[in-house]
């Protein structure tokens, strides 16, 4: 089956609906458990055959949005949308009610059944309306922030041009972009309050409707999360600010020393180096086939994928007219091919993203066996996979950076610590919203505020009487578009670095964790994945004492004053 290949899709789709029906109804009319595991894995193929040709409509889409043809194929699977999220109701349901289910789990691993079980639970017919109006809210927030134009150095300039300003060198011109910035977000705060407001509100209805407690439980089944729970949380966060916080303070007394300022203003807070980011050698062809020597030399598994990868010309980074923006890593075609999508602009982002795309890709390249989408594409640990390969392209950074590897791999490093705080303001925000949902907006950013003092203590908003308010939250998407999402980085980061420090201590028993790691990808929730690779769980009390050391000992040997 091969949707896309064929112009007219909805001839090929009526085909697959029709297939669909008769595989699911031959799984359910299954007599034994031989049969009704052959169904499965039928099934499963046929679900994944969509996907990977939903995967590569989006790819090419992305790749060149003017093309009318990948206009049109992308528009028929939005279209399509309502339809497929059906068909997935049908799936989870009759696996959940199978005759040999139980089987079936011993055979596949129970996560797939504890994902259709949360899965069913988020969704009914009565939340159709509300949850149409919370898509309708996401997309006026995503329309604020995507439309914004702000005048500033006699031009008109999109939030992504004003942050160029925002990393000058000069200070003057760096504080100026950041005024206008909040500018925007003060000219338009009725806008954005009246949308978290209704967001919250609306939320909070949906669980009610569905039968949950509050927006907390539901949100955390969106996320997928069978293996932690508000109270984990609870417990990381406090570890957070008992040890995170003043690393963090650290941290920024080096920068604030590094960029020659006497006291560290929250404009300042993203530039880190006064002589600029390291840049990397070589034009994207070449630092793809730098890269193809690296994963060779990494392992076999590694050398085979990326050869897979350039092979099949599944790596798309250069960056051109009519490319959407941004960067990820998917799955297409009927071998369920890794691609890797990317916009190069030169500077060490480009390396380092690569890396971190290769980690999600390699992880989709050692599930696929599964057959899988659930397993192929884990949703609380996905980023333990890409920040860890991140991490443990380390060793030939050099061919990029020469003499300024150390530089780069100071800042991959302690740039992804910094957020780490940031992270957990937003976590506890979002769990105050949603416990406490007839909060008024001005209780809200009162919150808010506290939240950044307790975690950020060294913020200064120089007098920023705006941002002093708690107002800070409007530019985290996240928190408008996909709550609870937000502390899946910190703690698939959490993981990562643990997996740094083994590959620096026995880099080959820190491969072979790895690498079990991504044959498992979704098919263990995030504290089991942890455990099967012997790593200390975030919720443990003492591991971020534990795992800070180890990083302070790596960060206390680094001279960054000549940064
Ligand atoms: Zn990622």
């Amino acid at each position: 089956m091969n949707i896309i290949k064929q112009k007219d899709s909805i001839l090929d789709i009526n085909q697959y609906e029709k297939d669909f029906e008769r595989m699911l109804k031959d799984f359910v009319n299954a007599a034994s458990f031989e049969e009704q595991n052959v169904q499965f894995e039928r099934l499963n193929r046929h679900r994944l055959a969509y996907q990977a040709s939903e995967n590569e409509v989006r790819i090419h889409y992305f790749g060149n949005t003017a093309n009318d043809e990948y206009n049109k194929q992308y528009a028929f699977f939005q279209e399509f949308e309502p339809n497929w999220l059906w068909m997935t109701g049908e799936y989870y349901r009759e696996i959940l009610n199978a005759k040999f289910r139980g089987q079936l789990e011993n055979q596949w691993g129970n996560q797939l059944f504890k994902i259709a079980d949360i899965m069913l639970k988020t969704y009914s017919d009565e939340v159709q309306e509300d949850i149409r109006m919370e898509n309708h809210l996401v997309s006026e927030y995503q329309d604020l922030l995507g439309r914004a134009v702000i005048n500033f150095d006699g031009k008109e300039l999109r939030l992504n041009t004003l942050a160029l300003y925002m990393g000058s060198p000069d200070r003057e011109v760096r504080k100026a972009a950041f005024e206008a910035k909040s500018g925007y977000f003060k000219q338009h705060a009725s806008n954005f309050d009246r949308i978290l407001d209704d967001l919250v509100k609306i939320r909070n209805r949906i669980a009610k409707t569905l039968g949950y407690s509050s927006f907390v439980e539901l949100g955390y089944d969106r996320m997928h999360r069978t293996g932690h729970t508000p109270d984990d949380l609870v417990q990381y966060r406090k570890q957070v600010k008992e040890h995170a916080v003043q690393f963090i303070s650290s941290l920024r007394k080096e920068q604030q020393n590094r960029i020659g300022v006497s006291k560290l203003k929250y404009y300042d807070e993203s530039y880190f180096f006064k002589n600029g980011s390291p840049s990397p050698i070589g034009t994207h062809q070449e630092i793809l086939e730098v890269y193809r020597a690296i994963f060779r030399e990494l392992s076999p598994e590694t050398g085979a994928f990326f050869d897979e990868l350039m092979e099949k010309g599944n790596v798309d980074v250069e960056s051109r007219t009519n490319k959407m923006g941004g960067a990820f890593a998917s799955y297409c075609g009927p071998e369920v091919a890794s691609f890797i999508f990317a916009n190069f602009n030169g500077t060490s982002n480009d390396v380092r993203v690569f890396a971190h795309e290769v980690g999600h890709a390699f992880q989709f390249y050692m599930s696929r066996h599964s057959n899988i989408h659930e397993y192929i594409i884990p949703y609380d640990s996905c980023e333990v996979f890409s920040f860890t390969m991140e991490r443990f392209v380390w060793p030939w950074m050099e061919l990029f950076f020469g003499e300024d590897t150390q530089k780069y791999q100071f800042s991959n490093l302690t740039e992804a610590f910094i957020y780490m705080p940031v992270v957990s303001v937003v976590d506890e925000f979002e769990h105050f919203l949603y416990e406490f949902p007839t909060a008024t907006m001005q209780v809200r950013k009162q919150k808010w505020r506290e939240l950044e003092q307790e975690y950020l203590p060294d913020r200064d908003y120089d007098d920023n009487a705006f941002l002093m308010q708690g107002t800070g939250f409007y530019e985290i998407g996240h928190l408008f578009t996909s709550p609870f999402y937000y502390m899946d980085y910190d703690l698939a980061h959490f993981a990562a670095v643990q997996l740094w420090i083994k590959q620096k201590d026995d880099p080959k028993s820190a491969w072979e964790s790895f690498l079990q790691m991504c044959k498992q990808g979704g098919r263990l929730p995030y504290p089991e994945l942890l455990k099967s690779a012997n790593l200390e769980s975030p919720f443990e009390d003492g591991s971020m004492e534990r795992l800070l050391e180890k990083v302070k000992s790596w960060v206390d040997q680094v001279d960054d004053r000549s940064f």
